[in-house]
């Protein structure tokens, strides 16, 4: 056995059989997954050293050591430290290039066996092999997540997928960023075949040995050189056809879709050698971009809190649950015994009305029909996911639970009376969970006989398409019961994030300072349009003023209400919002808010909104400019969240970043808003603040904020 590396340990292990065929063995020790960093790199090319001088061998295999991974890709952390426009980026490209070139050009037929993930390097790294075949292995799939963190497949994948696949199909994969399953990728013509896993190795073997006697190795390298054989007319057509599903879906603020489109089009009409070069010269810039560096912190950010068990001490184990009960079967509860039922987790269902119950459990069954609708959920799955769904009258039967989580209406008395009732009959150890948007929860603990066993467990709506839970902890809730709901909200595939207990907790905490300005600049003269246009410009899914028709004027008066109250020191009083409430302008479910809806969800401009902003306006409208709005509603989340910090609501930055980016859908391609701050730089944004501090002290910068901004520091750094 020979084997190739520097390190006591190495990742890659090769192997000769008696045929001749070596077996390349790929195991990154000490890690769950294969990656291919500068060490790996180094491996791959002591490795190709050898293997280009064993001329006799009859063929090679790659495959992986673990089960259920191939190769998960490069090394993010190496590709987003390295300094933008530097040599390194051009070495850290071209090094992965050579590597895959050498093994494209070695003396006998190559295959890659690829048992579970293949993504990102991992698949251009297969792409240099002559031939794929994937296992069963459910986790086996192919992708290139490079968009996703702002970049494009920079070793070849933009040229040799679309050589394999045609440049549609590969501008489709590459632009979503999507990986698609093996029985896809072989319908893609990506991989040759799907067998059963532990027949893989043998099934490699056979393909080498036809190949071997066919050569069909070699004319598959071959025809891997060569441009796409397609006219420039069909080229244009499919170009256009890509540049428009990529401006539709990215609205123009990421540039990478649309520069791996470039690099398709442009590449594919030259030899394998040009497109390579074509594609580095487009990937260059965008590797240390500040849209790139923001992704990248977000995709580390969402695999620290996969991996946060919500507490600090590390003896703490979260409770099991095997059941669990929701009280309130409307909007929430409804989608909350949905998505525990839909990932295995057996719920009990009530609510007072017994028509509310019925339609609660209608509702369920709706969202996964939809689900069905669009592929997310087979019938089979609906059928044992309901069969996990039992409903009850009486409040007894909720005695088997290890955690109840209650959605009644928003109203404190009748929350606390129905804890009072239910814990008489809950177990001892079980946790009870509310998920109220304001009350506070540590009030509501004084209620309870085990304020120890009480927490908030803050679901989202729509909660089957929102990622995020916010899970509360009142003064006396304990680690335990934190790290059990942490645990469950993750076990229904939820991303949980701890926060303290305090008014509007974290994510309507800093949403309502923007809510609140933007009706301030409404009151001042800016335009409703005007105003949703600059926030969508600057990445935000909805602009301010259409998000108050979509929650509901009245929801958004009386929610805006708690934390305005609560932080009355700073929050500006509007009355813009009390006068169309008061009118029955509720927003979207009225027909009329700030927009009309004449035609179901589409707003348009409403004549009658004139004489209602013409009455709150306190001065005589002005003009505002985009960059004035956007100062105004992005600077007073940032001061609220700085205070968020130095109160220690959250327990990191990272918290704030994602909350937002989950629970508002805050542009991940700024990395939330206190890395869009450290981008933008702490001294620039006290010299914003200064600009504005004269409204208030909303915008007067926070204790931390200038002694970042003094010491030249970030919220990151
Ligand atoms: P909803 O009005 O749709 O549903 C509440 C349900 O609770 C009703 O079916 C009602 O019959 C039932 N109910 C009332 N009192 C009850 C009692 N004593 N025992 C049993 N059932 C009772 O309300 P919703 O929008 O689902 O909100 C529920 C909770 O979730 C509220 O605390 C709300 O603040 C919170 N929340 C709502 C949203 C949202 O967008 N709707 C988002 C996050 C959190």
């Amino acid at each position: 056995m020979a084997q190739a590396s520097a390190t006591a340990e190495p990742a890659l292990k090769l192997d000769i059989d008696p045929q001749g065929i070596g077996v390349i063995t790929f195991d990154f020790p000490g890690s769950k997954a294969n990656t291919l960093g500068q060490a790996i790199l180094s491996e791959w090319e002591l490795l190709l050293d050898q293997l280009e001088k064993k001329t006799d061998l009859h063929g090679l295999v790659l495959h992986s050591g673990k089960p259920g991974m191939f190769i998960a890709g490069a090394d993010l952390k190496e590709l987003g430290s390295a300094p933008k426009d530097s040599p390194t980026v051009r070495y850290l490209i071209e090094r992965g290039l050579k590597i895959i070139d050498r093994i494209e050009a070695l003396p006998y037929p190559t295959v890659a066996a690829i048992d579970g993930v293949c993504l990102g390097g991992g698949l251009e790294f297969a792409l240099g092999f002559d031939f794929r075949l994937a296992g069963a292995h459910p986790k086996a799939e192919v992708g290139f997540p490079e968009v996703k963190v702002g970049l494009i497949p920079g070793w070849g994948g933009t040229q040799r997928l679309t050589r394999l696949t045609g440049p549609s199909l590969a501008a489709e994969m590459i632009c979503s960023g999507d990986a698609i399953p093996a029985a896809k990728a072989r319908e893609y013509g990506i991989v040759f075949d799907v067998v059963p896993s532990d027949k893989l190795l043998d099934e490699c073997r056979r393909v080498l040995d036809w190949a071997r006697q066919s050569g069909a190795w070699q004319q598959e390298r071959k025809k891997k050189q060569q441009p796409v054989p397609a006219t420039a007319e069909q080229l244009e057509f499919a170009q256009a056809a890509a540049r428009g599903q990529v401006q539709a879906k990215t609205k123009g603020q990421f540039p990478a879709p649309l520069v791996a489109v470039d690099a398709i089009f442009r590449g594919c009409t030259r030899p394998l050698a040009d497109g390579l070069k074509i594609e580095t010269e487009l990937m260059i810039p965008l590797v240390g971009s500040d849209i790139s560096r923001s992704l990248i912190a977000v995709f580390f950010m969402t695999q620290r809190l996969q991996k946060d068990p919500g507490v600090s001490d590390p003896t703490i184990k979260p409770k099991p649950v095997q059941r669990v009960g929701v009280i309130g079967a409307g909007i929430m509860g409804g989608g909350i015994a949905g998505a525990h039922i839909r990932r295995g987790v057996p719920v009990l269902l009530t609510d007072s009305n017994a028509g509310a119950l019925q339609k609660g459990v209608a509702n369920i069954a709706g969202v996964m029909q939809s689900r069905i609708a669009i592929g997310r959920m087979t019938q089979a799955e609906l059928l044992k996911a309901l069969t996990l769904l039992g409903t009850t009258g009486s409040m007894a039967a909720m005695s088997d639970r290890d955690v109840v989580i209650e959605a009644v209406v928003e109203n404190e008395d009748a929350k606390v009376q129905l804890y009072k009732q239910v814990q008489t009959v809950l177990p001892a150890e079980a946790i009870l969970a509310s998920n109220t948007s304001t009350i506070s929860i540590t009030r509501m603990a004084k209620a309870v006989q085990r304020p120890e066993n009480f927490a908030g467990m803050h679901f989202f709506n729509p909660v089957d398409r929102m990622q995020l839970v916010e899970v509360i902890r009142g003064e006396k809730t304990s680690d335990v019961t934190t790290a059990t709901l942490v645990a469950l909200a993750k076990q229904i595939g939820k991303t949980p994030i701890v926060v303290k207990d305090c008014p509007g907790f974290l994510v309507n905490r800093i949403l309502f300072p923007y809510m609140n300005e933007a009706m301030a600049l409404l009151e001042e003269g800016a335009e409703p349009r005007a105003l949703d246009k600059a926030a969508l410009a600057f990445g935000m899914p909805m602009g301010p003023v259409t998000l108050n028709d979509v929650v509901g004027l009245d929801t958004a008066l009386y929610a805006g209400r708690v934390v305005n109250t609560a932080f009355a020191d700073r929050a500006k009083n509007t009355t813009i919002l009390d006068e169309l409430v008061a009118a029955g302008r509720l927003g979207q479910k009225t027909g009329s808010g700030f927009y009309a809806y004449p035609k179901g969800p589409k707003g348009v401009d409403d004549p009658a909104l004139a004489g209602f902003l013409q009455k709150a306006r306190t001065s005589p409208a002005r003009k505002l400019g985009t960059e004035e709005m956007t100062d105004r509603l992005f600077l007073p989340m940032l001061t609220e969240a700085s205070r968020v910090l130095m109160e220690g609501i959250v327990r990191e930055p990272a918290d704030v970043d994602m909350g937002l980016i989950l629970g508002i859908g805050f542009p991940a391609f700024r990395g939330g808003l206190l890395r869009w701050a450290d981008t933008v730089g702490l001294p620039q944004i006290v010299e914003k603040l200064r600009t504005y501090e004269k409204l208030g002290p909303r915008f007067q910068p926070t204790e931390q904020i200038l002694k970042l901004a003094t010491g030249k520091k970030g919220f990151y750094s």
